[in-house]
């Protein structure tokens, strides 16, 4: 068979139960009978019509439903969205992937099955801890049974694929007295998840956010913060513990049984592009149609576009019910190729294995090794905290909690 580019595709689901007060993705608190399954599966239908020729010449590798929380949509109308994705792929993927993130609280078994049946063979579910002080302090609508209960309900369903999301590094209490999560709970929490089967889990530490409750509490000095150093014991202890379960450490917030890493997160991560499709998705996709209405200048193979669609989900329902030729987006640019390179250095140093820095930047036509950066790489070689081997960059594990200004000094 010809070699066909690879592609993945992320649609998202801006809708909730109710807004965590951490969260800064783009979703709305909305009862479930209150959301609109059909019209916004009809919009984003209408939106693919215009973006299918991305998908036209490439092999899909994955789809992503993220959102907001995608387990409240309704199974029939998430189908017809994934259906007419497929359809519009040059070749699906041999093991192509189809994960829907899920809420405990929208996600039981007879739901699972139905989510199998329309073609999705991945759960990701948001347990996020089992202490139920903690997941009250995070907003959480379940409970720590909830959590587990939601994973088993996952895994009974014959779901081929199912994942656990934890948050640590979360403190509770009062800014002046605030309690920590300690490090060997946290990883009690982790080993409890691992052990109801599931083959992935993700790890994040809690970041608080400009724009968020949290972080309105935090400028007020009204959040209970975790320490630094204790955030990254916590890290090391995750770690330990789902690596003596079987689960690799393959990404710095993810882990894994062998062949069950995140196919669409590793797309994100080696800098594959993807078709982003509903309200508020980004997608990045190299040679775009140019009926998409770019407003930089430049062409070439190496320019690739990123784009933003509009966030707000009403106007995006009703520019894609008015129909016409343009796609409402927030906003769009190019990337040149030094920009896509830092982006895969900042995203490949994330990965365990690192990547091949000589070859990414032969793709992209650019200079791998600028002086400024073989110096930096030196520099951070000395001090532990990179492996150069060949054209491949890696971060040592000890390293890993520094990663994002090991990546900064390279760029
Ligand atoms: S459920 Fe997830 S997407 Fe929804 S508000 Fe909470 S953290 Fe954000």
């Amino acid at each position: 068979m010809d070699y066909m580019e690879p592609i993945t595709a992320y649609v998202h689901f801006p809708w909730c139960l109710k807004k965590c007060p951490y969260c800064d993705f783009v979703s709305f608190a909305k009862a479930r009978e209150a959301i609109d399954h059909r019209g916004y599966a009809d919009a984003v239908l209408a939106e693919l019509r215009k973006r299918a020729e991305a998908l036209g010449e490439r092999e899909l590798r994955s789809v992503f439903f993220g959102g907001g929380t995608p387990s409240l949509w309704e199974p029939e109308e998430m189908g017809r969205v994934l259906s007419a994705i497929t359809a519009a792929a040059g070749r699906l993927s041999p093991d192509i992937e189809v994960t829907v993130e899920c809420n405990p609280t929208s996600l039981d078994e007879q739901r699972a099955r139905a989510f199998r049946a329309i073609g999705v063979n991945r759960l990701s579910v948001g347990v996020q801890g089992l202490d139920v002080e903690r997941l009250r302090f995070l907003g959480r609508l379940h409970d720590p049974d909830g959590g587990l209960g939601a994973l088993s309900a996952a895994l009974r369903s014959g779901m081929p694929r199912v994942s656990g999301d934890l948050i640590y590094g979360v403190a509770v209490g009062t800014a002046d007295e605030a309690r920590e999560q300690r490090p060997e709970h946290a990883a009690a929490e982790a080993r409890a998840v691992a052990s109801t089967g599931v083959t992935h889990i993700s790890a994040y530490s809690l970041t608080v956010e400009p724009g968020t409750s949290f972080g309105e509490l935090a400028r007020r000095g009204r959040l209970p913060l975790a320490a630094d150093e204790g955030v990254a014991d916590t890290f090391f202890a995750i770690d330990e513990a789902l690596e003596a379960a079987g689960l690799a450490h393959y990404e710095i917030s993810n882990y894994a049984k062998p062949g069950h890493e995140a196919r669409h997160n590793l797309g994100y991560w080696q800098g594959i592009d993807y078709v982003g499709l509903g309200c508020a998705a980004y997608g990045t996709v190299s040679r775009p149609d140019p009926r998409w209405g770019l407003r930089a200048e430049g062409s070439g193979e190496a320019l690739a576009l990123r784009y933003r669609n509009v966030v707000s989900p009403d106007r995006y329902m009703a520019v894609m019910a008015e129909g016409g030729e343009a796609i409402p987006v927030e906003s769009d640019e190019r990337l040149d190729p030094e920009t896509r390179l830092s982006e895969r250095i900042m995203l490949g140093l994330r990965l365990r294995e690192g990547f091949d820095l000589e070859a990414a930047a032969a793709a992209l036509g650019v200079a791998a090794w600028p002086a400024a950066r073989r110096r930096a790489a030196e520099r951070l070689e000395r001090a532990g905290r990179l492996e150069v081997t060949g054209g491949r960059l890696r971060v040592p594990r000890a390293a890993w909690v520094f990663t994002d200004g090991i990546a900064a000094d390279l760029f």
